[in-house]
This record gives structure tokens, sequence and C-alpha cells, in this order.
């Protein structure tokens, strides 16, 4: 039951929607760094902080590491939170660095739950950062959760209200085929109605999902 409503969930958004792309990003490395500089702020911002370490050249691993912490800093200035982040991004290179060469490919033959372990314990990951460089990175069968997700699974009663991450995650990975490009897709479509309709004052007429039974009682941030 649960797992029929969130096929056809995922069929009327992917039907209205179409392919989200995601993640924008040209390389794997990219990819990483735009899911640690997105939280708390918009996608737009993200971009042009990435721009920014492009066109200094940085955006590898290795400069990234012997880059000053205040130069850096400087260059992610647009995407918000840049001291914070800019220690993040650090945290992150100092792991990969001290535990892994500095090479990426060296973390290809960990098993999920190792690599998701050690991206939860570096200072800064939290979640659903680990989670979006798992499965838009690295390609692993993780689904990834955050505000909206919630929003319209409790909305349409597939989980209690307060529901926490790994239940909201868990409701997704036990109730679907293991499949990273349906991960993929369905993330991104969730943020997609939940961006244009289900936000935290829901407008549900017009919304693919509308026909479907729901309920609004429940105001989201
Ligand atoms: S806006 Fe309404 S119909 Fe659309 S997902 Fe949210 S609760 Fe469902």
């Amino acid at each position: 039951m649960v797992s029929q409503t969130l096929n056809e969930i995922y069929q009327l958004l992917f039907d209205r929607f179409g392919p989200q792309h995601w993640w924008p990003g040209d390389t794997q490395f990219e990819i990483i760094i735009g899911a640690i500089l997105t939280q708390n702020t918009n996608w737009t911002n993200v971009e042009k902080a990435i721009t920014n370490l492009k066109a200094a050249d940085c955006l590898s691993p290795e400069k990234l590491y012997q880059l000053d912490i205040t130069r850096l800093a400087e260059l992610i200035r647009p995407a918000g939170y840049f001291n914070i982040k800019a220690k993040r991004l650090k945290s992150f290179l100092n792991w990969l660095f001290e535990n892994y060469d500095g090479r990426l490919s060296n973390l290809e033959s960990l098993d999920t739950v190792r690599l998701r372990d050690e991206l939860l314990a570096i200072k800064g990951v939290g979640r659903e950062t680990a989670d979006s460089i798992l499965l838009y990175a690295f390609g692993r069968p993780i689904f990834v959760v955050d505000a909206y997700t919630a929003r319209v699974t409790v909305r349409h009663g597939l989980i209690e209200p307060g529901a926490d991450y790994e239940q909201l995650r868990e409701l997704f990975q036990l109730n679907l085929p293991e499949d990273v490009q349906l991960f993929n897709e369905y993330h991104a479509l969730l943020v997609k109605v939940g961006k244009e309709f289900c936000r935290p004052k829901a407008r549900c007429p017009g919304c693919p999902l509308e026909k479907l039974p729901h309920t609004v009682e429940i105001e989201y941030f």
C-alpha cells in the first residue's frame, strides 16, 4: 500500500515535471562542494560561489586543500555563512587527504554504510549533506531527505508528523526498489513540488498530487 502510493506519487510528479537532471555539477568533486555549500542557502548563491572557485582555478581537491582558509572564505562568500562553510570544506579535505591520499577514487571501494559513517563523522557534515554526496557524487542507493520530503509524506498520510530523518529515509528505502536513478529523480521531484506547491502553506489546487488523499492541517516551516 505504502509502496503503491510512493510509486503513484513518483509517476504523477515525473509526468508533470519531467526529468530534473540532478545534481548540477561537472565533476564528482564539484557535486561534493555544492552539497556542502548548499546548506542554508539557495542554489543560485552556491553557483556563484562555485563560479568564483572555478575562476580562481581552485576547484580540485589538491588546490582547495592547499588554499588558505581566509581566501577560501572570500571565494565562497556568495554562499552565505562563508566562514563556517570554509571550515566545513577544510574539514572534508583534511579527512580526504589524511585518510585517502586526497583521492576521491580511493573512496569508491568503501561500502556504503562505512562511507556514510565516515562522512557523518566530519565536522559540519549532516545527514542530508552526507546522503546527497553518497547518492549524487558516488551513485550509492541512499534516499536523500529534506523538509520537502517531510511535508509531502506527512500531508499524504505516509508517515507520522515528527518522523525523524532516518524514519523518512527508511520510508523510501524500504518501500521502493534499490535504484540509484529512481532515488536521484524522486528526491529532485519532491524538491520541485515542495517549492512550487507543497509550501509551508500548501497550494493544492493545480498540484500534480492534488487527486491523492491528503490533508494540509499541519503547517510546516
Ligand atoms: S500541495 Fe497539497 S496536493 Fe500538493 S503535495 Fe502538498 S498536500 Fe499534496
